[in-house]
């Protein structure tokens, strides 16, 4: 099975970018990536600076997928992810939505043990390894891996797990798909800027999905999830209903008929909200697509 390293990363998700290698529509493979800070950040002594934002959510790609071309819909599957053992928070005064309760810097190192998070005053917690950056290249300038979009990117969406597909627009040759920015465990919001941040292999394929999924989209045993980002998440509410509305219209679902059950089934959520652009989705239970 290929298995593309973790060195092999980008900081930006553009269409310049030489992809690392080349797989076919169906074909698993591997990517190992790097935690969130590049893997700068061993101890409670190693301290993010600033400088170092530039260097944030290094992404693994990016990886060219055979016969993908734009217009279409990629689809990619998380089957399984590994992460190493231990997590890294990084909190500082002012950043994210809980900066003002945060008195001073510090970088916690968090054991993570038999599939366990271990926290501050004994506290475990069970893990939900989740993906926080994925996309496609864009078709314009280059989005730098901070940054969540239309094509991915920063989302930051904690149902992005092993078993989860992911629906991604195709907008260069080959999709150009990265990956990065694992998550032991976060929580809706990602409020205080990051999760348990950590390194881990991913194990996926990925090939062509339905065109007429709005996209991003997260696709769940029970739900799909759509995603949108701007800069508020006043912006982002209308985004997410009409790609659901779209969803159920381009169903065969009439506009009014496609509202009552968005209406009545529908949760709007929060993504995060500590990113240049906040996140939302709103899921809708496989229920709703029934005639
Ligand atoms: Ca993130
Ligand atoms: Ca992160």
């Amino acid at each position: 099975m290929l298995k593309i390293k973790s060195d092999q990363a980008q900081r930006t998700m553009a269409a310049t970018h030489p992809p690392v290698a080349t797989v076919q529509p169906g074909e698993i493979f591997k990517l190992a990536v790097q935690d969130c800070y590049s893997g700068r950040l061993q101890s409670p002594d190693d301290k993010f600076t600033r400088e170092m934002w530039d260097s944030v959510n290094p992404a693994t790609g990016p990886v060219y997928i055979a016969d993908m071309a734009p217009g279409d819909v990629l689809r990619v599957e998380i089957l399984a992810i590994s992460v190493r053992d231990f997590a890294v928070m990084c909190l500082e005064p002012g950043s994210g939505a809980l900066g003002r309760f945060i008195p001073e810097a510090e970088t916690t190192i968090l054991p993570i043990r038999d599939g366990r998070l271990i926290l501050d005053h004994g506290l475990e917690l069970p893990l939900n390894p989740m993906i926080g950056v994925i996309g496609t290249a864009p078709a314009g300038e280059p989005i730098l891996n901070g940054t969540p979009g239309e094509h991915g990117g920063n989302m930051d969406c904690n149902l992005i797990t092993a078993g989860a597909v992911v629906y991604l627009p195709v907008q260069a040759p080959g999709a150009l798909l990265s990956m990065g920015d694992l998550h032991a465990l976060m929580g809706d919001g990602e409020v205080c800027i990051c999760g348990a941040e950590v390194a881990g292999e991913i194990t996926l394929r990925a090939g062509p999905g339905d065109r007429h999924i709005p996209t991003p989209c997260v696709e769940t045993a029970d739900h799909f999830h759509f995603l949108a980002s701007a800069l508020t998440l006043d912006e982002c509410e209308p985004l997410v209903l009409e790609k659901a509305h779209r969803f159920l219209t381009n169903g065969g679902i009439t506009p009014n008929a496609a509202a009552r059950r968005m209406s009545l089934l529908g949760q709007l959520g929060v993504c995060q909200v500590v990113d240049p652009l906040k996140t939302m989705r709103f899921s809708l239970p496989k229920l709703a697509l029934g005639k």
